[in-house]
């Protein structure tokens, strides 16, 4: 068992090119934040101060176990655009999740896993016909819809899918709202029923998306009990309904627990009214945020460093960083709250705090990583930032604009998660 952190090229190939001997194993008692700091130390001894990420896999388990624990009724479907590292995915599959793809490399890069066809939805309700073909031929048949156009390409190209209708839902509160793109509104369910039944088609449930960073409980419980009439349409209609979606949009952030379990609380209790248990409907969600966010760490590098006098005199910092809008923090710069940053220099508490920029490091303003400024002491170039719950929609989004290569990842693991993985097939 080593805890030396390998070359981070290794972690730059070809998805599953990375093997579970280059994942670090944690000691009893260490933490994927030490491994962190370790990191620091070893780069700070040299000029390559790259950025990086640290993921700590065996979050990742307990996020599957709080998931289960405090919504027993219901299978996760993992998101795979949230994060699909190979190694996330591995584990999950190997915990026993179902997946919910949205493109063909998704549902490749699942299935290479050895991932039973069964325990994946293709939750994208606007499909390529190329990929609706290729799902009929691997044998996916859960797929979401949510217009006549998308039952006609169905009706051709996969008439034995599984059809799950995605209903429009009130998401104006949520962080990233979905309903303007997708789902079809309550009043247009019972006619998109019936044309799939003119197809032939077998609509099996309803599935919805109450938005990423979802702010009210009560968006999940309203879209429930729509569901619930979405059913009875379906029944009337002839469909064989047994199966509810209730999607994504669970809070991932370190701290957001509260707001987790009070949603959970809803959401169980809108179940046992509207689809009370043995009356034979499945229940399934699509946790992308929830099981990604608190497994990743950033660290990230400030290369340069501009003191800027406002008008009165106050004193304000501009740091550049070489990890960016461009990079892991694209996400980001959509939180309500800018999240604070963790300084790793040790400083005294009582030194004053400036409002700070952060830019990211391509040429473009837009570069930054928060559009407020944040309060922060002065720090020098060199220094170090940690990021935490950075592991939700950031390495995904990551592109090479200007020429800045996305941050290396590492991986963490703890030894009884190690010993699972290495007894899978
Ligand atoms: C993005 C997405 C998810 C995951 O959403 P989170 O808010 O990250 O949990 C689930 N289902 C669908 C259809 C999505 O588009």
């Amino acid at each position: 068992m080593s805890t030396t952190l390998g070359d981070p090229k290794e972690n730059r190939g070809p998805p599953g090119s990375l093997l579970l001997k280059d994942i670090i194993t944690l000691r009893p008692g260490q933490s994927a934040r030490e491994v962190v700091l370790k990191k620091i130390q070893e780069l700070s001894d040299s000029d390559h101060r790259d950025p990086f990420m640290v993921t700590d896999l065996g979050v990742l388990a307990s996020r599957h176990q709080a998931f289960c624990q405090a919504l027993p009724r219901v299978s996760p479907f993992y998101a795979v655009k949230c994060n699909s590292s190979p190694w996330v995915l591995r584990v999950l599959a190997t915990l026993g999740t179902g997946f919910d793809c949205a493109s063909q490399v998704e549902l490749e890069q699942v299935l290479g896993l050895g991932v039973a066809p069964s325990r994946i939805i293709y939750a994208h309700p606007c499909k390529p016909v190329s990929s609706i073909r290729y799902a009929a031929c691997l044998g996916v048949q859960l797929l979401t819809f949510d217009s006549e156009e998308e039952l006609t390409k169905v009706a051709q190209h996969h008439p034995g899918a599984r059809l799950v209708l995605r209903l429009w839902t009130e998401d104006s509160k949520s962080i990233c709202p979905l309903s303007t793109k997708f789902g079809a509104r309550l009043e247009m369910c019972e006619h998109l029923l019936q044309s799939a039944q003119d197809l032939g088609l077998a609509v099996v449930g309803v599935s919805f998306h109450v938005g990423s960073g979802c702010q009210t409980p009560h968006d999940f419980t309203k879209a429930i009990t729509d569901c619930h009439r979405v059913f009875e349409m379906g029944r009337g209609v002839g469909h064989d309904m047994s199966l509810l979606d209730i999607g994504g949009g669970f809070p991932g952030m370190e701290g957001s627990e509260p707001e987790f379990e009070e949603m959970a609380r809803a959401i169980n209790a809108a179940l046992a009214q509207d689809f009370p248990e043995g009356t034979g409907v499945e229940v399934i969600a699509e946790p992308g945020s929830f099981y990604a966010a608190s497994v990743c760490m950033a660290a990230v590098n400030i290369i340069a460093k501009k003191a800027v006098l406002e008008p009165g005199g106050h004193q304000k910092l501009l740091y550049y960083l070489n990890e960016g809008h461009y990079g892991s923090f694209r996400h980001v710069i959509r939180d309500l709250v800018p999240r604070m940053p963790i300084v790793v220099k040790k400083l005294s508490s009582k030194l004053p705090l400036f409002p700070c920029t952060l830019y990211g490091p391509t040429c473009d303003a837009m570069d930054k990583l928060f559009k407020e400024e944040v309060l922060l002491p002065e720090l020098d170039v060199g220094d170090w930032l940690i990021f935490p719950s950075m592991g939700a929609y950031s390495s995904v989004m990551s592109s090479t604009f200007n020429g800045f290569l996305p941050a290396s990842i590492y991986y963490t693991i703890g030894p009884e998660l190690r010993s699972l993985l290495e007894a899978a097939p």
